[in-house]
């Protein structure tokens, strides 16, 4: 099957990290379309999957803009709708991995009459989308979509209460390639090692640097850790969220925790330095769609705690395969932390349990053979 998918960022957030794994078994007859250039097109590229940018403007609409913001952007969408109406001509379909990528996807899927598929990896709730946007996304989808991949349960449901096409709609987790998280002991030592933090208990943070990713969450959870739980925070502000950095450089500074917290910014080697941490948070103050972090974290045989909220209930039952905390509760946090650096057998079997069932879940073969089989469906 020839797919033109469609994403409108050069930068390697979860979204465009899923669509390297779906677009893969098509890389002899796809091609990914961007918005925008940046290492997303390198990662495409070293996975052999055909690229190309499709556009050198940045496009000057946002999740919080407004009606008349969107408009103004039109002169420059124009262009864009043609041109990837052009390349659609050559595929049997058109799957659009984001909100912009819907955009475009759908006008041009409009002029081609090439289905559409949109893989929604967002809650499309107030926190995350203007009014607009929401709006927006919705009637596209319902009008153009033939059918909606969702990334789980959460942002099924939020699609559907925001007026979204529950018939056209089906929730595929996120695959993952279950071998790349395991880590040869040695390599773990030595990086421990590099961390400089050899006899610590480490708490790993694996996201982008976002207000809503809650990294203030731990920090402050830290402060109300014994003195040997340190921190490492992996990720940078991909959106330009530069304030929020520059207020956890200060909130560390403020808590005395310099020693304790060490920002390692965007990583590529996500399973080596999972390996090398105890432990793996993820805080974030928003429903998370999704919560790829949560099962790499899971994958890599390592306790994780969760914010309780969104799709990482989906993925984690508390005490079982790992453990939810309330969003936004760093004492809660705190304890829960606590318990696990005291209760380390214990937690290291919960941790094995989840790794298990994990590799069975998101086995990224199962994963893509149930995408494949609704591709399939809809071909003509
Ligand atoms: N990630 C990464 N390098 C970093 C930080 C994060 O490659 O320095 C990856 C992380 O391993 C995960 C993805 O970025 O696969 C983030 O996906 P998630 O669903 O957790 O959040 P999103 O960015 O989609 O909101």
């Amino acid at each position: 099957m020839r797919i033109l998918f469609l994403d409108q960022s050069g930068k390697s957030g979860g979204a465009e990290l899923c669509l390297i794994d779906i677009a893969k078994p098509y890389k002899d007859s796809c091609l990914v379309g961007l918005f925008a250039d940046g290492d997303f097109r390198k990662k495409l590229e070293q996975n052999q999957i055909p690229v190309q940018v499709l556009n050198t403007q940045t496009i000057k609409v946002s999740k919080e803009s407004s009606l008349l913001q969107g408009l103004k952007s039109l002169s420059q969408l124009i262009p864009l709708i043609l041109k990837v109406a052009q390349i659609a001509r050559k595929y049997d379909l058109i799957y659009a991995n984001t909100q912009k990528a819907l955009v475009i996807g759908a006008l041009a899927s409009f002029f081609t009459r090439r289905p559409l598929v949109y893989h929604l990896h967002d809650i499309l709730s107030p926190e995350h989308f203007s009014s607009t946007n929401r709006h927006l996304a919705v009637f596209l989808a319902n009008h153009f979509a033939s059918l909606v991949i969702a990334n789980s349960q959460a942002s099924k449901t939020a699609f559907i209460a925001a007026g979204g096409n529950g018939k056209i709609t089906e929730v595929v987790y996120n695959g993952f390639d279950c071998n790349k998280y395991h880590i040869q002991h040695s390599e773990v030592k030595k990086l421990r090692q590099n961390l400089g933090t050899k006899s610590q208990f480490i708490i790993g943070h694996f996201s982008r640097l976002a207000p809503w990713k809650g990294q203030h969450i731990l920090i402050e959870a830290l402060a109300n850790c014994p003195e040997n739980v340190t921190a490492i925070l992996v990720g940078d502000a991909l959106f330009g969220e530069q304030d929020y950095v520059q207020q956890l450089h200060q909130q560390v500074e403020t808590l005395k925790l310099s020693k304790r917290v060490k920002f390692l910014g965007f990583r590529d080697d996500i399973p080596q330095l999972m390996a090398a941490c105890d432990l793996v948070t993820h805080t974030s103050t928003a429903a998370e769609p999704f919560g790829r972090v949560i099962v790499e974290a899971m994958l890599s045989q390592k306790p994780v705690i969760a914010a309780k909220a969104g799709g990482a209930m989906e993925l984690i039952e508390h005490g079982v395969n790992g453990f939810l905390s309330t969003p936004e509760n760093p004492q809660e946090l705190a304890e829960i932390i606590i318990n696990c650096c005291q209760n380390r057998e214990k937690t290291l079997e919960i941790a094995h349990h989840a790794c298990t069932t994990a590799s069975q879940r998101f086995d990224v073969n199962n994963i893509n053979q149930q995408i494949a089989k609704l591709l399939f469906t809809l071909k003509k």
